[in-house]
């Protein structure tokens, strides 16, 4: 096979849903929600399943989501955006980003990424011939290293790719380092790909604030969401991408050839889901602070060190409180076997270092699983 990904592993999430399957663990690995999204956007789906075409829709996305994306955009973001030509739907965020690297990437441009990395970054960066400048942002703080992030631009700099708010770190780019990194992609006349599939999951009061609203990126950032993230739907693989008609063209030329087009009755499901009032929104945001809070609070009763989590689904905590001998993959293995309980070991994110002392914990569950998860890590620390 080809060597990129034959030399490779399974990615980290499909490893450790396995291992929780095969020892009956409660899965906190994977970033996935135990219960589904709102019930009326799913029989919006299946109203469309049963009445509407099943057949190709348009390539660029059924016009309603098309339509709905650009109305989100102007409503959360006060972005003006044309439904028509600045806006395509995706087999997720997945496929979104790859069609926008392979896309936009010619082989020979660099590509800026931070680490921590989410896991098909850097795969499809090399499939694509770009060659990754890697900077990193390390616990417990995960501070951007500006004079690092300045020196990994040059003049063949095509692409910065951001996630904010950030997996695993749960880390949302305040706007100081967000107007910092567009003055780079400015100076260096290259594009920013912002991966927003977290933007709903903002917590404390903050606000998302995408990399597109700052002066003068309009035109050089390429945004992407997730009605997996957004409306608890993570199976449906239904993304989303807003860009200038400049961007978006050379994006849409790899979605032909990678899908050509996304499921249409899922499309009529996630925009009746975004045409919602910015009651599901506030009130999904909401819900989920409370179990970040509950996990957390449980999580330092067992006695980890809590880092904080400004966003995302996720809690990333240090376990040498606890007083176990090993780094991160040898503590997940073991609270799979002996604590029944499964992670994500954050050195997973990492091409290499010295992050070998932190695991990630997914806290969009029900209560009373993620307290049967604390009741073992009690039981057993
Ligand atoms: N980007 C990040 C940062 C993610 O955590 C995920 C996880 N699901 C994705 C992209 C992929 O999203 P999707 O499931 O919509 O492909
Ligand atoms: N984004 C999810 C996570 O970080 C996993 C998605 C996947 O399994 N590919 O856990």
């Amino acid at each position: 096979g080809n060597p990129l990904f034959a030399s490779g592993g399974i990615t980290i999430f499909e490893v450790m849903s396995g291992l929780a399957r095969k020892h009956n663990a409660i899965n906190l690995g994977q970033g996935a929600p135990d219960t589904d999204g709102p019930a009326d956007i799913r029989q919006a789906a299946a109203d469309a399943t049963m009445n509407m075409s099943n057949q190709y829709p348009s390539m660029m996305g059924i016009p309603e989501l098309r339509e709905a994306v650009a109305r989100h955009n102007k409503r959360f973001y006060d972005l003006d955006i044309d439904a028509d030509r600045e806006v395509m739907v995706t087999a997720g965020a997945t496929e979104a980003l790859a069609n926008a690297i392979l896309g936009l990437v010619a082989p020979g441009d660099e590509v800026v990424l931070i680490e921590p990395l989410y896991d098909s970054y850097l795969p499809i960066v090399k499939l694509a011939g770009g060659i990754p400048k890697l900077v990193r942002v390390t616990p417990p703080h995960w501070e951007l290293p500006r004079d690092e992030l300045a020196a990994a631009f040059s003049d063949k700099t095509k692409l910065v790719l951001i996630n904010s708010p950030m997996n695993p770190c749960s880390k949302v780019f305040s706007d100081d380092e967000l107007g910092f990194l567009a003055e780079l992609v400015k100076r260096h006349d290259a594009y920013a790909l912002c991966d927003e599939v977290y933007e709903h999951l903002v917590f404390d009061g903050r606000k998302h604030h995408p990399l597109m609203t700052f002066p003068g990126m309009r035109d050089r950032c390429v945004r992407i969401g997730s009605a997996g993230k957004t409306f608890s739907l993570t199976g449906w693989k239904v993304g989303y991408i807003t860009a200038c008609a400049k961007l978006l063209e050379p994006i849409s030329k790899a979605h032909q050839y990678l899908v050509f087009t996304t499921p249409p009755n899922l499309q009529y499901g996630v925009a009746y889901g975004l045409n919602q009032d910015d009651s599901y929104f506030n009130g999904f945001t909401a819900v989920m602070e409370n179990k970040r809070d509950y996990l957390m609070k449980g999580l330092r009763e067992v006695g980890f060190d809590v880092l904080d989590s400004q966003g995302t689904y996720f809690i990333t905590c240090d376990f040498r409180p606890l007083g176990f001998e090993g780094d991160d993959e040898a503590f997940c293995q073991y609270l799979i076997e002996k604590v029944g309980v499964v992670a994500i070991p954050v050195s997973a994110f990492y091409q290499q270092g010295d992050v070998r002392h932190f695991v990630r914990f997914c806290f969009c569950k029900r209560e009373a699983i993620m307290e049967e998860a604390i009741e073992r890590m009690k039981k057993v620390f």
